[in-house]
């Protein structure tokens, strides 16, 4: 491809709505623009990818810090907007609100005798708590519910320390919608005084901490009035117990027992289960993303091969006596011929114009064809990533009969 036919646009600085350097650099160089759409060498750069996701395998060959499980490929990246759980030990990795973790069960004691008692104004767990001078982990949170397929009242019990999980009850009782006041005071239920005590055609759910978390505080189902000592089994039992609270960082590993980290990822890749064998759905866009976060210096992006759109960046600096452009012209040829992707910069812009757009862009290696090098038969080649030039044949490269020949021609310098 030449410069001029993807119309590329670099910019000097970093659009103001940068939320990383990885964007930045992908709309410096001209891959996006500030509103995140893709430029044409955008769309190139994500028809390579599509290219290369034809081998299953490929994402591992992009030398990105991806983490994964079964269903899901993530990149960690501060923008990113799905948190994620991940131990950094034995690299367990789950969606937040699906992660488990390993709960600490209170210290069991006697059951005690229910009491109630009065406690108005108390209409959430740290009012309540701060009013009988409780810890929150001493109480249970009511959340009410109506299941989307029937109708049917479901009443969740979690410990007041935890937070529910929605996408993991849709897991145990499918969809739900929050219950309408109606719907609680006809299971006999109050609103703020809820517990699952007494209710009448409820379905009641409660996390599996609940049964090992004796002498609880819960509501009394009258206003202004709690319960203490509830206890699991004894007033009260559910048709469902499982895990329904949502994890949070510093939380035990189920597996190993270190503490887990919550990230903000991008979704890289999604598996989707039931086919055979499992077919992988990519986000191609993110992964344009992620290959920009992990591979960039100070001057722009640094793309290993393969994962960058064209291997390599060719540009002639224009000469005083000799045509450089027409054995610029000659190499390109001679490399699109066996394959080997190139985009050739053949404005007539200043050498520095140049060298500043090949860095930006990041192609894994540049060839500059100048004045000085044809006078001994040779050009310049320089891998992105290092900092100085090597000279190469001239001939060598404009009578290249396979890609091979090229790569080991680039090795042997
Ligand atoms: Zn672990």
């Amino acid at each position: 491809m030449k410069y001029r036919d993807l119309n590329i646009q670099t910019q000097r600085e970093a659009p103001n709505n940068a939320r990383t350097e990885g964007f930045a650099f992908l709309v410096r160089a001209g891959y996006l623009t500030r509103e995140n759409l893709p430029t044409q060498l955008g769309e190139r750069a994500l028809d390579h990818l599509r290219n290369l996701s034809k081998d299953s395998s490929f994402l591992s060959h992009l030398s990105l810090p991806i983490i994964s499980n079964d269903d899901e490929i993530f990149f960690p990246i501060v923008s990113g907007s799905l948190e994620v759980a991940h131990c950094p030990e034995c690299k367990y990795t789950e969606r937040l609100e699906l992660a488990r973790f390993a709960k600490k069960p209170l210290p069991q004691e006697e059951q005690r005798p229910l009491e109630k008692v009065l406690t108005p104004d108390c209409h959430t767990i740290e009012a309540l708590a701060n009013f009988l001078g409780v810890p929150k982990e001493k109480t249970a949170k009511a959340l009410m519910h109506t299941r989307l397929a029937d109708n049917k009242f479901v009443f969740v019990v979690v410990r007041g320390d935890m937070q529910l999980s929605e996408a993991k009850l849709k897991q145990h009782v499918g969809e739900v919608r929050a219950a309408r006041t109606e719907e609680i005071e006809r299971s006999g239920a109050a609103a703020g005084y809820a517990s699952p005590i007494g209710l009448q055609n409820t379905t009641i759910v409660v996390d599996d901490l609940v049964p090992q978390s004796p002498n609880l505080v819960a509501g009394a189902n009258e206003a202004g009035y709690h319960l203490r000592n509830t206890n699991y089994g004894r007033d009260y039992s559910a048709e469902i117990i499982a895990d329904l609270v949502q994890a949070a960082a510093g939380d035990a590993c189920t597996n190993c027992g270190n503490p887990l980290a919550v990230l903000s990822t991008l979704s890289l890749a999604t598996r989707s289960m039931g086919d055979q064998p499992a077919a992988s759905t990519y986000h191609f866009e993110n992964i344009l993303l992620a290959l920009a976060e992990a591979h960039h210096d100070a001057k722009g992006l640094t793309l290993p091969h393969p994962a960058a759109p064209f291997d390599v960046y060719l540009m002639h600096v224009p000469g005083k006596e000799m045509d450089t452009r027409a054995k610029a012209d000659e190499i390109y040829s001679s490399l699109q011929s066996v394959g080997v992707s190139v985009l050739f910069d053949d404005r007539e812009e200043r050498a520095g114009v140049k060298f500043n757009d090949a860095d930006l862009i990041g192609c894994p290696l540049r060839i500059t064809v100048g004045e000085k090098g044809l006078k001994e038969g040779m050009v310049e080649l320089k891998p992105r990533k290092e900092k100085d030039n090597r000279l190469i044949g001239l001939a060598g490269l404009t009578s290249l009969t396979s890609q091979v020949e090229f790569w080991d021609l680039v090795r042997e310098l």
